[in-house]
């Protein structure tokens, strides 16, 4: 269904791009004084574009990116969850395309006419997702229940239990919190057969909390591995892992590379993904740096594809900082999913970390359906980090740490992104070292 571009198309193409992207001032100072890449080699030592240039050349407040006027494009926002949030321009010719390639993608993970869709993503603040989701399910064909997950979720559940969907899109903070309310609530989805997510990761442990609270036989897909900017990036077959992508080559060039040797790595070998967009021209995206980490498998997909395989391997930054070591937010999502499910603590979570009079104040809250109840479960939660995280007993024996605490609140307390919808995470309100 979607099509495999051999290397010398690929290229072939990306050299058109590179030409049409000297048409933007940005590009044209970038590109000055270098040969048009005629081979890969060539093409490597194209420059890397990276977030920083994008966010400071970014319309409307410059229009050095552009290779047309903005006239007749649609405005998206790249969300804040890396506290850099952006606007991105699309034609909106460029826009359809980016859609057409969704709609292949949810197509391809079982999505069809006879399914009713519950478009849970979030409107508004120019984020893309629930006008994406009402593009791809239209070219689906599916019966289109454009809910949102911008009303009360009172309301969310009120509309699925009375449309009943087979299929429901959202992202994970939605879908756990739902699950939270209908393990609290005893409520019942008997259609929902799958659930497509997007905007954040699920591991094996939400992955199982989720299908507990929603139904035991409901199916859960990644919707694809995707950006505003670039669009898909990469998209599942029945027959790949959580974290496995098929790329659609004749969509998008992805590159991994050996960021210590300079070179490409090899099949297997972790790298830093750079992303071509072979699409989109009015606002060229040229081996940018999307902060991806990953590796391309070599293996030929059981369903047949030729396009590679992806397998993502975490993103990089998504860490904080404790007594000159990096932490990963894995260890807190972990320690976390060891009581998850327990006197209905959900996995949503926010880690608040305060310098309390040049001291480490770690404070952990963690949504659930009866806080009281749950309270219990704290003295467990401390003792899965302190395992987990050794820097904190060399805190704790150092006297740095003042305190480390576990708190539980309501559902839905924790505070949302307004934009992504997002429960932060991490709320790191130290002040910044020099
Ligand atoms: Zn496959």
């Amino acid at each position: 269904m979607f099509e495999w571009v051999d290397e010398n198309r690929r290229l072939a193409r990306a050299r058109e791009l590179w030409r049409a992207a000297r048409a933007a001032p940005f590009y044209g100072r970038k590109f000055a004084g270098c040969a048009e890449p005629e081979d890969w080699p060539h093409w490597r030592d194209v420059p890397l574009l990276s977030r920083q240039e994008l966010y400071d050349n970014a319309w409307p407040r410059s229009r050095a990116m552009l290779t047309r006027p903005p006239e007749g494009m649609i405005v998206t926002s790249t969300g804040g969850t890396t506290g850099m949030a952006r606007y991105t321009v699309l034609t909106h010719a460029e826009w359809d395309r980016f859609c057409d390639e969704q709609a292949r993608a949810l197509r391809l993970i079982g999505v069809g006419p006879s399914d009713r869709v519950a478009n849970l993503l979030v409107a508004g603040s120019l984020w893309p997702s629930f006008l994406g989701g009402h593009e791809i399910i239209k070219r689906i064909g599916a019966l289109h229940l454009p809910i949102s997950a911008n009303i009360p979720v009172e309301n969310v559940l009120r509309f699925c239990r009375e449309f009943q969907p087979t299929v429901m899109m959202s992202l994970p903070t939605l879908f756990i919190f739902l699950a939270d309310l209908a393990l609290k609530d005893g409520i019942t989805f008997p259609e929902l057969r799958l659930i497509g997510y997007a905007g954040e990761h699920m591991s094996p442990a939400v992955r199982a909390h989720v299908r507990h609270g929603l139904g035991g036989q409901v199916e859960i897909h990644a919707l694809a591995y995707t950006s505003a900017d670039a669009g898909l990036m990469g998209y599942q077959c029945t027959r790949c892992a959580p974290n496995e992508y098929h790329i659609p080559t004749a969509f998008q060039l992805i590159e991994v590379m050996d960021p210590e040797r300079n070179r490409p790595a090899e099949p297997g070998e972790t790298g830093e993904l750079l992303v071509t967009n072979l699409a989109r021209e009015s606002l060229p995206i040229l081996r940018y740096r999307i902060g991806d980490r990953g590796c391309f498998t070599g293996a030929a997909c059981p369903c047949g594809d030729r396009n590679p395989l992806l397998r993502l391997a975490g993103r990089a930054g998504d860490d904080f900082k404790l007594g000159g070591a990096y932490i990963g937010m894995n260890t807190v999502e972990q320690s976390v999913e060891a009581v998850a499910g327990q006197s209905g603590i959900s996995p949503n979570h926010t880690l608040v970390i305060a310098d309390e009079g040049n001291r480490l104040a770690l404070e952990l809250r963690i949504e659930a359906g009866d806080p009281e109840a749950a309270a219990g479960c704290a003295v467990r939660v401390v003792t899965e980090l302190e395992t987990r995280i050794p820097e904190l007993n060399v805190a704790r024996s150092r006297d740095y740490l003042a305190r480390l605490d576990v708190r539980f609140v309501a559902l839905g307390s924790l505070e949302r992104s307004p934009v992504t919808g997002k429960v932060r995470r991490l709320d790191d309100r130290r002040v910044e070292e020099k």
